[in-house]
């Protein structure tokens, strides 16, 4: 985790973001919308601290939000679960992560993800000891090859983690690929953690949570948060739900991470779950819209796109505009086009970097002038 000098090495998305604010261009790197979300639950927040919630909440997170987790799970999914012991409240989907592979990767297990991942799925399972096997995602569509899936879940295999909608591809997993990932994790006795932080935001079809398939529940750890859903990246409320007994584990560690988080947030954003479909509706349907203008943009300035089918990501290939090397161009672009993106590289193994080289993510939970702008620099590097 460290740089060659010795130094932290910063996450792509910090750099990123530096290299936007170094050079005054327009930041798609990072991904976090440059509006806040739902006034309601901001208002919410501010009223907690009025009355005094400012202390620190219970371990497991303030009822009042772990009931509205149980309720937002039955709503959308006709999952019932029990807030009392199905539920932890983290800090951000991060800390629900970091809590769950520290509690359940023993060093030298397996941890299976596909290629390319989200960072920290890589760091965390370096920090547990575990063992980092992928299964690379292919251009166009970005979806797995199921017999390599097959090879890769193994008797090693402690953790499959699923990411659906998945960052940075904007995959969506179909039926058949996560039914395949229930059967894998019984056959090899693996446990399978799903970071569904996009789950409102699918562009095509609605949202399957693997852990309503047949059999998945027993052995699944279902990872969320209010950052993506609410557009509030920065008040890092997460959560998990998952069988009794593996939230008590998870709890175990993650007392010593954050033990709390957020108290005023947390009944904030239990006002955000309880919002009525007409807000969910419509935040996909504004961000489905941003996609569109940015994948029009794309195109019109000569990128290959792959269009996404849920999140906030486009990727792109650099390769027309002369560039093997997607981080350099990223490198280049605020200078090029006045445009801050990330290189895919970012959320490779060195396995398969080569594979991805060319490839760029550019962030589209951005306004619809920003988006437009940006598409309009884009088309100066033709
Ligand atoms: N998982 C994925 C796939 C993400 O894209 C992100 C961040 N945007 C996170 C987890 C982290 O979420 P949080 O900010 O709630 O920790
Ligand atoms: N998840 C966001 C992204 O992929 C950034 C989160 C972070 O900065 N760690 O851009």
């Amino acid at each position: 985790l460290l740089a060659a000098d010795g130094s932290v090495a910063a996450s792509i998305f910090a750099e990123m973001s530096a290299l936007a604010v170094r050079t005054g261009a327009i930041n798609l790197g990072q991904g976090f919308p440059d509006e806040d979300g739902p006034v309601e639950v901001r208002e919410a927040a501010r009223q907690a601290i009025a009355d005094g919630v400012n202390q620190y909440p219970p371990g497991r997170g303030m009822p009042v939000l772990r009931e509205a987790i149980a309720r937002h799970q039955q709503r959308f999914y006709g999952l019932t679960i029990d807030p009392e012991t199905e539920v932890l409240v983290t800090a951000g989907a991060t800390e629900a992560l970091a809590a769950t592979i520290l509690a359940l990767v023993e060093p030298g297990d397996e941890v299976v993800t596909f290629e390319p991942f989200y960072d920290a799925y890589g760091a965390l399972i370096a920090l547990g000891g575990g063992i980092h096997r992928t299964v690379p995602l292919r251009t166009p569509d970005f979806q797995p090859d199921l017999d390599a899936l097959r090879a890769a879940v193994t008797d090693r295999t402690r953790l499959i983690i699923v990411n659906d909608p998945h960052n940075p591809t904007g995959t969506v997993l179909p039926l058949e690929t996560l039914t395949l990932i229930v059967e894998l994790a019984h056959r090899h006795d693996a446990l399978i953690v799903t970071d569904e932080v996009y789950e409102h935001l699918t562009f095509e079809q609605p949202h399957i949570p693997i852990r309503t398939l047949p059999g998945a529940r027993e052995r699944t750890i279902t990872v969320s948060s209010a950052g993506k859903t609410f557009s509030l990246t920065g008040w890092k409320i997460g959560w998990l739900s998952a069988p009794a007994p593996l939230v008590t584990a998870i709890l175990a560690v993650k007392q010593f991470l954050t033990y709390v988080n957020g108290a005023p947030f947390q009944p904030a954003i239990a006002v955000g779950l309880d919002l009525p479909d007409s807000y969910y509706r419509g935040a996909v349907a504004d961000l489905r819209a941003k996609r569109d203008v940015l994948g029009r943009g794309l195109e019109a300035a000569g990128f290959t796109i792959s269009q996404p089918r849920g999140g906030y990501f486009i990727i792109a290939d650099a390769t027309p505009f002369g560039f093997s090397d997607g981080a350099e161009f990223c490198r280049r672009l605020p200078e090029l086009a006045g445009v801050v993106a990330v290189p895919v590289t970012a959320f490779c193994s060195p396995r398969y970097r080569a594979d991805y080289a060319p490839l760029v993510r550019f962030a589209f939970c951005k306004k619809v002038d920003v988006l437009e702008r940006a598409a309009s620099q884009l088309a100066a590097l033709a």
